[in-house]
């Protein structure tokens, strides 16, 4: 699966008036990951025989980790691997990635897993994984000459295609479940003036950005027609991986699921790396997380199916909370083939999977993080997880946009009179 191609069909058919040679780096076409059919690199994202997704492939140069190192803390140091152009430093964008990689031991001691570590991407530009996606989403955008950059949301790629678009001086119009937390809107608003809530889930916000996708000219949808660039952004997470740990690929790495687009391609990431040549061939195993009010891919692991049967969704963890997963397929696919697992876990528990890694390793996370905590604690709990190996959680968001989430959870442990009698009597 999601092989690096190395020969492509040079037949394939290119528009009159197409993209800027070297618009798209090293990438060569789009394939459809079902039948493999190959369509030029444009504003596409279903296959035209098939209606599978299509996916980019490249022609990779030789690539030396020095040359890697060498390039600016952000996701553009792996841009040869990435539909970008070589230039891409140069245009106005938010810079995301090359965040911290951080030794988790206290959380371990609490897990029973000896060598864990948390890749926080928390710390990007608007706080969550999406500035990665979203900013390989807006190179595309620009290079295909669209004049609105938009986005159905969960919530966080509304936020990051605002920044960014604001940045970039490009319009954007975002699209949100209108139930969304009130942090989050404000989050995006702050940054747009197009913020529109739709009455219905995600999944109805998704089907009406792809109406207006195929009626309107000129808009650039992320995650809807430039979904096949959108979705490379996800690959940076994999690499920065592997580099912070010394070019080596880790033993197991634990992913929340959503459209499950983000583990598909942590594992594309690993793939690409070995073939180049950059890390040592070793296996490792990949975990999904999701939340058990919306947990399709982890009900047809568990019930060793290949159909993702869609859920009406209902959790806290509204970042997650994607009912009919677009990769859901793929996720199975690479759980299995991996030795891995899709796991859900509770609302409660992933309350308390926020609260543990913020009092464990100082990182407050939001639902998604809480949810991919909670799921290695449980497949630790439930021996699935090997806790002898090395493992990386990655956490994909910041506390601060769910604090409802938590704000029942934690509070004062006291609230006295000012004097020191009224302190001695809390016993603190
Ligand atoms: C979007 C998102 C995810 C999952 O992304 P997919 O690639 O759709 O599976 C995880 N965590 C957070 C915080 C997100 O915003
Ligand atoms: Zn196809």
């Amino acid at each position: 699966m999601s092989a690096v191609v190395t020969e492509v069909d040079r037949q394939v058919d290119t528009p009159a008036s197409g993209p800027r040679e070297g618009a798209f780096g090293n990438a060569v076409a789009l394939a459809c990951r079902e039948c493999g059919h190959q369509v030029a690199l444009g504003p596409f994202y279903a296959c035209p025989e098939c209606f599978g997704p299509l996916e980019i492939t490249y022609e990779f140069p030789a690539i030396t980790r020095e040359e890697i190192e060498a390039g600016p803390r952000n996701i553009w140091r792996y841009k040869a691997l990435l539909p970008v152009p070589t230039d891409i430093e140069s245009s106005p964008n938010t810079e995301p990635g090359f965040t911290r990689l951080l030794r988790a031991d206290n959380l371990g001691r609490e897990l029973g897993i000896e060598n864990l570590w948390v890749k926080d991407d928390s710390t990007n530009p608007t706080n969550s994984f999406k500035d990665r996606v979203v900013a390989c989403a807006l190179s595309a955008a620009r290079e295909l000459d669209a004049k609105v950059f938009a986005c159905p949301s969960t919530g966080n790629p509304a936020t990051a295609v605002a920044a960014a678009g604001a940045r970039a001086g490009i319009k954007t119009v975002v699209f949100i479940p209108s139930n969304l937390e009130q942090p989050k809107q404000v989050n995006s608003a702050i940054f747009t003036e197009n913020l529109v809530a739709v009455e219905g889930n995600y999944d109805d916000v998704n089907k009406l950005a792809s109406e207006i996708a195929g009626e309107e000219e000129g808009w650039a949808f992320v995650n809807v027609n430039v979904r096949p660039y959108y979705a490379e952004g996800s690959k940076t997470l994999g690499y920065e991986i592997a580099e912070q740990l010394g070019w080596r690929i880790p033993d197991q790495v634990v992913i929340p699921v959503a459209s499950g687009s983000q583990l598909t391609k942590v594992d594309k990431a690993f793939q690409e790396l070995i073939k180049l040549g950059l890390v040592e061939d070793k296996p490792y195993r990949i975990f999904g997380a999701q939340a058990e009010g919306c947990g399709p891919v982890a009900t047809a692991f568990k019930n060793g199916t290949d159909a993702i049967r869609p859920v009406k969704p209902d959790t806290i963890a509204k970042s997650l909370a994607i009912g009919n997963p677009a990769d859901g397929i793929y996720v199975l696919d690479i759980t299995r083939r991996t030795g891995g697992a899709v796991e859900e876990v509770t609302d409660d528990e992933i309350r308390e999977g926020i609260v543990l890694l913020a009092r464990t390793e100082g990182i407050f996370t939001e639902t998604a993080g809480g949810t991919t905590v909670a799921v290695t604690k449980k497949l630790v709990e439930t021996g699935v997880l090997d806790p002898t190996k090395e493992t990386v959680v990655i956490n994909t968001g910041h506390g601060l946009k769910t604090l409802d989430a938590v704000s029942g959870q934690v509070g004062a442990a006291a609230t006295i009179a000012p004097t020191y009698s009224a302190f001695k009597a809390t016993g603190l």
